[in-house]
């Protein structure tokens, strides 16, 4: 006996948590599939109560309108929700729904008239509140101001449209009235906790979330200026080593220059061969922890401008004069061409500028093997400088043009490359033109030559505080 009641309340309980499972997988859609299944499940149970007592308690007759009568009318549209639901039709679920609350509401107010009730009808606002509720939850939100007004429509209806006979049942005294309103009210109670518990959940969950966000953003702050200090590190000891590198280069240099000289003695040809070769290659080591150091400098941020004016077109004239004798080993033009505009003194920082010409220049007599290279400059309207070197040589290809300014990075990185070089020399114009508040851009063509255009702006010169500063 105890064993089949147990089996019973198993398996009704498995019913149970079958229909109040939603199966939809979209939050929103799970929600409202939530909803609609328990609040199918709650009118059903609310309705045979009911039912049962408007049979048993009031002795309703059965007639078009009458307790029995809509309650079985709510019953089967239970059934039709329950069906729809099961087929995934929320939206026609939710419509069937408002549209029992709305009959139902309106028949409680039309029969609680024609028994000549006043607790009904006092009581009918509330109870006809419950279904923008209702709309609220299981219908689109552009649903909700329509459903609102069919709802007043309703209620003026039932209360003042349609004529209803004085019919008195026995035995259904005003006092329970408040019943099916108190139903309903309950029921109403239910949406409204539904809604609170999701609205909840959602808010811990946003709560949640934005406190994630903003330990993330803490943690990423802080590796970033880890990364920043780790990076400025490394930049200071490239620094430090490179400049501990230069001394004793210098002193190869020095002495072997003074060998070359014949300070030291006499040297065979082939000693004076090799010394060569020596004087050579500690120029190139030289010229490659130059730029190391250059870089590292600038990425170090101790890179100091001393902005002082200038008359620029004698300057590019002399760097021009240094590298005359590269291009003439090379039988190649070197032209400069100063525009009329160009002004007389310019406001920057005389070595930066040098080394902006040495580089570009250098590289654009040797990547060029026959015509030659022309550096132009002119002012401009706003009072600042442009200037192009351009080359009659090798040109970039159009997909390294994007990497060519990226440290270490050449056209031609393999060991076997005609052209020598550090890969460094653009990377640090680039900075340096940055530096000075201006852009560089190349326009090149393969096999036909490059053009890399500097603008810069207009700088105020440096007041003595600042410099002292
Ligand atoms: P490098 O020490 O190799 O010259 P740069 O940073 O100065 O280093 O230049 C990077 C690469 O850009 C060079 O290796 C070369 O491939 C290309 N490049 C730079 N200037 C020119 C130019 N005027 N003509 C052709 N290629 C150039």
């Amino acid at each position: 006996m105890n064993t089949s009641g147990s089996n019973v309340t198993r398996r009704l309980q498995r019913y149970a948590a079958w229909w109040l499972t939603a199966r939809a997988t979209d939050r929103d859609e799970a929600f409202r599939e939530r909803i609609l299944r328990r609040a199918t499940g709650l009118i059903v149970l609310l309705g045979l109560f009911s039912f049962f007592a408007s049979i048993v308690l009031f002795r309703d007759e059965w007639r078009f309108l009458s307790f029995p009568t809509l309650h079985i009318l709510a019953l089967i549209s239970c059934v039709f929700v329950g069906i729809a639901i099961i087929y995934n039709r929320l939206v026609a679920a939710g419509w069937l729904l408002v549209m029992l609350a709305l009959v139902s509401t309106s028949g409680i107010l039309l029969l609680s008239r024609r028994n000549g009730s006043v607790a009904g009808i006092f009581l009918a606002v509330p109870i006809f509140s419950m279904v923008p509720v209702l709309a609220a939850i299981v219908l689109p939100r552009s649903r909700i101001v329509p459903v609102s007004l069919a709802s007043v429509v309703a209620f003026a209806l039932a209360q003042f449209g349609i004529p209803m006979g004085d019919f008195k049942v026995a035995g259904l005294e005003d006092e329970f009235m408040v019943v099916p309103v108190a139903l309903l009210l309950f029921f109403e109670g239910f949406l409204l906790r539904q809604l609170r518990t999701e609205f909840d959940a959602r808010l811990s969950e946003m709560r949640k979330f934005l406190l994630e966000t903003e330990q993330a953003k803490r943690q990423a702050e802080i590796e970033r200026k880890r990364a920043e200090a780790a990076d400025q590190a490394k930049s200071q000891f490239l620094a430090n080593t490179s400049h501990e590198l230069r001394t004793p280069l210098n002193a190869i240099i020095g002495y072997d220059e003074i060998m070359l000289a014949g300070m030291a003695g006499e040297f065979t040809p082939q000693q004076r061969k090799l010394l060569g070769i020596i004087q050579q290659s500690s120029r190139r080591l030289l010229d490659l922890i130059n730029d190391i150091l250059d870089l590292s400098k600038i990425e170090a941020g101790s890179l100091e401008l001393h902005l002082v004016p200038i008359n620029p077109a004698k300057t590019l004239r002399s760097v021009v004069d240094g590298l005359r004798g590269i291009a003439d080993e090379k039988q190649i033009r070197l032209d400069v061409v100063i525009a009329e505009n160009a002004p007389e003194t310019f406001v920057s920082d005389k070595t930066k500028l040098e080394q902006i010409w040495i580089n570009l220049l250098s590289n654009a007599i040797k990547f060029t093997e026959v015509g030659g290279v022309t550096v132009s400059m002119c002012g401009r309207d706003d009072g600042g400088l442009a200037f192009d070197v351009s080359d009659t040589g090798i040109g970039i290809a159009e997909d390294a043009q994007a990497y060519i300014f990226d440290p270490f990075r050449q056209v031609d990185g393999s060991l076997k490359r005609k052209y020598q070089g550090t890969g460094l020399g653009l990377s640090i114009t680039k900075r340096l033109v940055e530096a000075l508040g201006g852009s560089i851009q190349v326009t090149s063509q393969h096999e036909a030559g490059s053009t890399f255009a500097v603008v810069l702006p207009k700088r105020q010169a440096e007041t003595l505080d600042q410099r002292s500063g």
